[in-house]
């Protein structure tokens, strides 16, 4: 299967007709539990001698397809998918962390992300330090030997930075942490964060992965490269009290984190996927090369439009050539630039709110990877938790407008925000 184009694997890869019922799309599989042949077999399965099915907290079928499509469009080794982005990001650092652990991150984040670093996080006594996309070696600077991951997003949300994802991986490597890049707004047919050394890809497969803007998930891709041997993770090299004093790393090697993720963390935190949302993503990313391709065409267009517009005082979209960006995304995602950008109005935050008030075709909501073309404020909606300061920093000022531009007509969008405008 590896050896089919992004393309072919987008439709087929993990699926098969169903062998019960030659069902050519994958069934929901709708059930919480799983009949045991036995009790030897029962036996097994709790201790990891064999994997199959027991309760779909931590494995169903339907899900398995999705973990299958996504660690194969990744070049992974295994994935794991679970209820929502932010339970990706849960799981993975569950799996890392310790209480006084810290990561050191971007500080361009979704801003949810920022506020479950600093705040949900901090409950568990993880802490965050953050650095500055636009300059790896603050990274490098900020890692101390509590340090347990590097973490980016490979185009950043709202502000579109791209990130030098192959600078940041040296640096991680150096200190013997992974680089943990979330992949959310390129997803796999624009940058394949593994290629250029990341060790776990995250997604908020709610966005472009499902793509239509109707299911809540999340994936997390373990690259099985990373030595999780190496005494800094313990949860993975030291006997498990769980399973019999099982040694995770030694026990399944490279695919240990991603096992670790499931059967301690999706176990024993639960966010798990439920099979109907599995079905709707992985039907999403049968079109995801079609539709990204598409979501980037358009918005191309409209960054330049926009960019000629004597309302508009700047646009950060990557794929223009005089923006900082550009150099970077040439290097790492030449397709396209992604859909989600931002752009600052000259008339600030009142300009912001009457844009938003004013479109007919956009939507004005939360979300960003859908079908549609959609349109929020961060500075009164996302990122409203942030203070000024961290707020500008994290690319979300008063004037700015976020876009997340859909696979309509790029005349119809274009349209839309002028008349929004007016
Ligand atoms: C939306 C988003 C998340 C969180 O994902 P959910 O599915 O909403 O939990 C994480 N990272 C990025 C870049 C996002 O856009």
């Amino acid at each position: 299967m590896s050896d089919y184009g992004f393309s072919t694997l987008s439709v087929h890869a993990g699926a098969q007709p169903d062998p019960a019922t030659g069902a050519r799309a994958t069934p929901i599989y709708q059930t919480t539990a799983f009949v045991f042949e036995d009790a030897d077999h029962a036996a097994a399965l709790f201790n990891l001698q064999v994997f199959g099915n027991i309760y779909s907290r931590i494995m169903n079928p339907t899900n398995a397809v999705l973990e299958e499509r996504v660690a194969a469009l990744e070049g992974g080794r295994a994935a794991l998918s679970c209820a929502s982005g932010h339970a990706a990001q849960l799981l993975a650092l569950h799996t890392l962390m310790e209480p006084g652990a810290n990561i050191v991150a971007a500080r361009q984040l979704y801003g949810g992300s920022i506020n479950q670093f600093s705040q949900g996080f901090a409950k568990f006594d993880w802490h965050v330090k953050w650095a500055d996309t636009t300059d790896p070696d603050s990274f490098k600077a900020l890692i101390d030997a509590k340090t347990k991951a590097l973490y980016a997003e490979s185009i950043a949300n709202p502000g579109g930075l791209i990130t030098d994802i192959e600078a940041l991986a040296r640096i991680a490597h150096d200190a013997g942490v992974p680089l943990i890049i979330d992949n959310t707004l390129a997803t796999p047919y624009l940058i394949r964060p593994i290629e250029w050394g990341a060790d776990i890809v995250l997604h908020s497969a709610t966005k472009f992965l499902g793509g239509h803007g109707n299911s809540m998930a999340g994936v997390l891709v373990d690259a099985g490269k990373f030595d999780y041997g190496n005494g800094k993770y313990p949860t993975l090299s030291e006997p498990c009290p769980s399973y019999h004093g099982m040694k995770l790393w030694e026990t399944f090697g490279d695919m240990a984190f991603a096992i670790a993720c499931r059967v301690l963390g999706l176990r024993d935190l639960g966010p798990a996927l439920s099979p109907m949302n599995a079905f709707l993503v992985q039907t999403g990313m049968e079109t995801l090369p079609l539709r990204m391709q598409k979501h980037c065409d358009n918005a191309l267009q409209v960054a330049k439009w926009l960019k000629a517009n004597d309302k508009v005082s700047w646009v950060n979209y990557a794929g223009l050539e005089d923006n900082a960006s550009y150099a970077l995304h040439r290097k790492y995602c030449p397709k396209g630039a992604g859909s989600v950008f931002t752009f600052g109005l000259k008339g600030g935050y009142e300009a912001g709110v009457k844009m938003v008030n004013g479109v007919q075709l956009f939507s004005h909501l939360a979300n960003i990877g859908d079908t549609r073309s959609l349109i929020i404020h961060p500075a009164s909606t996302t990122h409203r938790q942030l203070n000024d300061e961290d707020r500008v920093k994290a690319g979300a000022g008063p004037d700015v407008v976020r876009l997340s531009i859909g696979i309509e007509d790029a005349a119809d969008i274009i349209a839309d925000l002028e008349q929004a405008m007016t």
